[in-house]
């Protein structure tokens, strides 16, 4: 195989022993930050949860649902940012995994069926720009919307998807030319999630951290997908401890529900 057939794996950079895989909005932030434009600037969360289920039970594919719910939203996209900067909030735990994380050579890579500058302009916030610099982010995009002159005008901004699968964005894409090297060059996958979004990717990884009291938890049971619940990013960080320490194995972490 010559070189340009090698799969990218730009998470292996530094050799890593590790990579972290992690949903955006739900997991890393305690609100989602498009529910949360679909609730208060959109259709609102009757309609939403109703797609949402759709999706979950397979009658949908999360890529229309998802169009469907931000379509619904005409707020200039600048505007958008603004509110959700005040608005959403980071999970408690985060910052600390993230140092951590620098620290021991673990790359956070962030899989988002969100949109790019949404997920840098939070980031930002949160941690600072060059921080949120440092993360590798592979999601969806926004785009002016056909007839429209600029994002930042009334009706302006479209979501526009990294992929042609159901999903919109196919997150196990990004996982598998890791999960698929060869044993003595696999770092161990983890991955963390709470939603929908997260369906694509649940399969694919050593270990799936599964938000508390969402989604992915009831997908995760109905296909027998091995997981562990998490509250927050404390928690996460005392599990992959005690797993990069070598106390534990993947296998006797992955508990299911709590
Ligand atoms: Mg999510």
């Amino acid at each position: 195989m010559g070189s340009n057939d090698s799969p990218s794996l730009p998470a292996l950079a530094t050799d890593s022993k590790f990579i972290f895989f992690t949903d955006f909005d739900g997991t890393i932030t305690q609100q989602d930050s498009n529910d949360f434009m679909t609730d208060t600037l959109g259709f609102g969360p009757a309609l939403r949860k109703k797609g949402n289920e759709s999706v979950l039970f397979g009658h949908r594919d999360f890529r229309d649902s998802f169009s469907e719910m931000l379509d619904s939203i005409s707020t200039p996209f600048d505007q958008c940012i603004e509110t959700l900067l005040k608005n959403i909030t980071l999970d408690s735990g985060f910052k600390e995994f993230f140092h951590w994380a620098k620290e021991i050579n673990m790359p956070i890579v962030i899989l988002s069926g969100g949109m790019e500058p949404v997920i840098r302009a939070l980031l930002a916030h949160f941690l600072g720009k060059e921080e949120a610099d440092s993360l590798q982010i592979v999601s969806n995009q926004v785009a002016v919307r056909p007839g429209k002159k600029s994002l930042n005008e009334e009706g302006g901004w479209m979501i526009t998807y990294h992929d042609d699968s159901g999903f919109g964005h196919d997150k196990s894409l990004e996982i598998r030319p890791y999960a698929n090297l060869p044993a003595d060059q696999r770092p161990v996958l983890f991955y963390a999630g709470d939603g929908v979004s997260d369906l694509s990717a649940a399969k694919e990884t050593d270990l799936l951290f599964a938000k508390a009291g969402k989604d992915l938890i009831t997908y995760c049971e109905k296909e027998n997908v091995p997981f562990t619940t998490f509250h927050d990013f404390t928690e996460i960080l005392a599990v992959v401890k005690d797993i990069t320490a070598g106390k534990v194995t993947v296998k006797e972490a992955a508990v299911g529900r709590k």
